[in-house]
């Protein structure tokens, strides 16, 4: 029997934006339904009036460290402010004692196996060990050696922390060894900005979640394919010879929970389905062509001079005709022929170009968007084609993609953003999706006849990079010599970015 998900909004620093953060929240409620819950990591009072404070005191509830298990379930284990070395330890802050003392009372619970959620204002040392990159942040520097140690021991599902003012969500890392240890659930670690910042940058961070306790021990173990290894598994033993520096943070910083439903009517049915079930894929080998195919790297017919990159599973290739000069694709060296095909670790390079032609597009202020279009195609082809951040917002893509569609009853729908295609498609069904460089995924499960030049037809529309006489790529050949050059000129651009080239 399956148990409804709980909805929990998670959120970053709150800085004493009491007003920013609930209308926000609002908003979300308003567009996508009523959450139960909601989390606040990190520095949480700024200096703010107490009478806006006053206003939401009566929903929350706050600690120093502890377990907190409501009436859904849901085990939530707190510790808030930043490290501190010495004790006593100072209001707002923690010590080694206090992390050691959280720890044995939870460890010493029969059975003990993890926890739900873990919240920490730090975020843990290391974190970012054999995981995607965290951008701006240093993993290795910034952090909580003593929230590392923290969180390895009590395997939350999702760990949330702030204070970076930085948006970071990890891979998925394994709680267990393979092959030596029954396998446990994964854990995900998710770092959130500060409320309202300029920049943009995520601050909150929604999710549905069915406790541990309620799930099917089967379910709880699934591992996503992207599941990484354990960042912490090193940071254990050093943590316990070297003595952690002070953190040179001085904002008090607290965590708090809202019960989304005691001041706001009740409780909707859930029924999204919680994103950390993936299905478990067996790695499969490329399959064989029936004729000759133009994408398989070792195939005869392959046009070799477009060729701009070449990794262990995949490689990159500029499109033939493509609509602009830097229309590039991700394509696997071996024969597959869609995503949900893939292995782990052809999808794990497929990852690693997608961020490496982020960071590329990015430096010449552009944005990438990617589709795949599963039917009537052999060899699986991510399109990647950038657009000028200037020239429009990722709400406006979409809205072209949706709109576009709906005037093809096409039905796109936007998938939730950390969740995977495979999720949603089943092997061996025809499908299109359209994926921003954010992560933000719209949707279409082919039933019947599907346009093939979709989802060129609508970047090259109007709306977006207003190229309509280069919609068709077949109207866009060019000479084999001009190919080479264009190829060369990406080559010579993409190489500070190209991991290939430093394996
Ligand atoms: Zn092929």
């Amino acid at each position: 029997m399956a148990a409804a998900p709980l909805r929990v909004l998670a959120c970053g620093d709150v800085e004493g934006r009491l007003e920013a953060l609930f209308g926000r929240v609002r908003t979300i409620q308003g567009k996508s339904g009523r959450f139960d819950m909601l989390l606040c990591v990190g520095n949480f009072f700024g200096s703010t009036s107490e009478t806006e404070w006053a206003e939401y005191r009566a929903g929350a509830k706050k600690g120093r460290r502890g377990l907190y298990s409501g009436a859904s379930g849901l085990q939530i284990v707190y510790l808030s402010g930043i490290e501190y070395q010495d004790e006593p330890a100072p209001a707002y802050s923690f010590s080694a004692k206090d992390v050691e003392e959280l720890k044995t009372s939870l460890l010493s619970t029969p059975d003990f196996k993890g926890v739900d959620i873990l919240l920490t204002s730090p975020w843990p040392r290391g974190v970012g060990t054999f995981a995607n990159s965290a951008g701006e942040i240093d993993t290795k520097k910034c952090g909580s050696k003593l929230v590392s140690d923290l969180a390895a021991s009590l395997k939350p599902r999702y760990h949330f922390a702030a204070l970076e003012k930085a948006y970071y969500e990890r891979l998925p890392y394994r709680n267990h060894t393979v092959l030596q240890e029954t396998p446990q659930h994964v854990s995900r670690f998710i770092a959130l900005a500060n409320v309202g910042n300029t920049s943009k940058k995520k601050y909150l961070y929604a999710f549905s979640i069915v406790p541990m306790s309620l799930m099917d021990p089967v379910e709880l173990v699934k591992q996503p394919q992207d599941t990484t290894e354990n960042p912490y598994r090193k940071s254990r033993k050093e943590a316990q010879k070297t003595k952690a520096p002070l953190h040179a943070e001085e904002e008090p910083s607290c965590q708090f929970f809202f019960d989304l439903n005691k001041h706001q009517g009740k409780k909707r049915p859930s029924d999204g389905k919680e994103r950390g079930d993936f299905q478990p894929k067996q790695a499969k080998k490329p399959s064989k062509t029936v004729g000759p195919c133009w994408f398989c790297l070792a195939s005869p017919e392959v046009e070799k001079h477009l060729v701009v990159s070449i990794g262990t599973h995949c490689y990159l290739a500029l499109a033939k005709g493509g609509l602009l000069p830097d229309h590039v694709l991700i394509l696997p060296i071996g024969h597959y022929q869609s995503v949900v095909d893939l292995s782990s670790e052809v999808v794990e390079e497929v990852t690693k170009y997608k961020s490496a032609l982020k960071e590329f597009f990015r430096s010449k202020g552009k944005r990438y968007v990617l589709f795949e279009r599963n039917y009537r195609s052999q060899h699986l082809q991510l399109q990647v084609i950038p657009v000028p951040l200037d020239h429009c917002t990722s709400e406006d893509i979409k809205e072209s993609f949706i709109a576009q569609a709906q005037e093809q009853q096409i039905e796109l729908l936007e998938i939730p953003e950390h969740s995977d295609i495979t999720q949603v498609a089943q092997p061996g069904t025809p499908y299109f999706y359209v994926e921003l460089d954010t992560g933000e995924k719209l949707f279409h499960r082919i039933r019947g006849r599907f346009p093939l030049h979709f989802g060129r037809e609508v970047l090259a529309s109007e709306a977006l990079l207003a190229l309509p006489q280069r919609a068709d790529w077949r109207r866009c050949a060019a000479e084999r010599a001009e190919e080479a050059a264009q190829a060369r000129a990406f080559r010579r651009d993409f190489q500070p970015f190209d991991f290939a080239l430093r394996a």
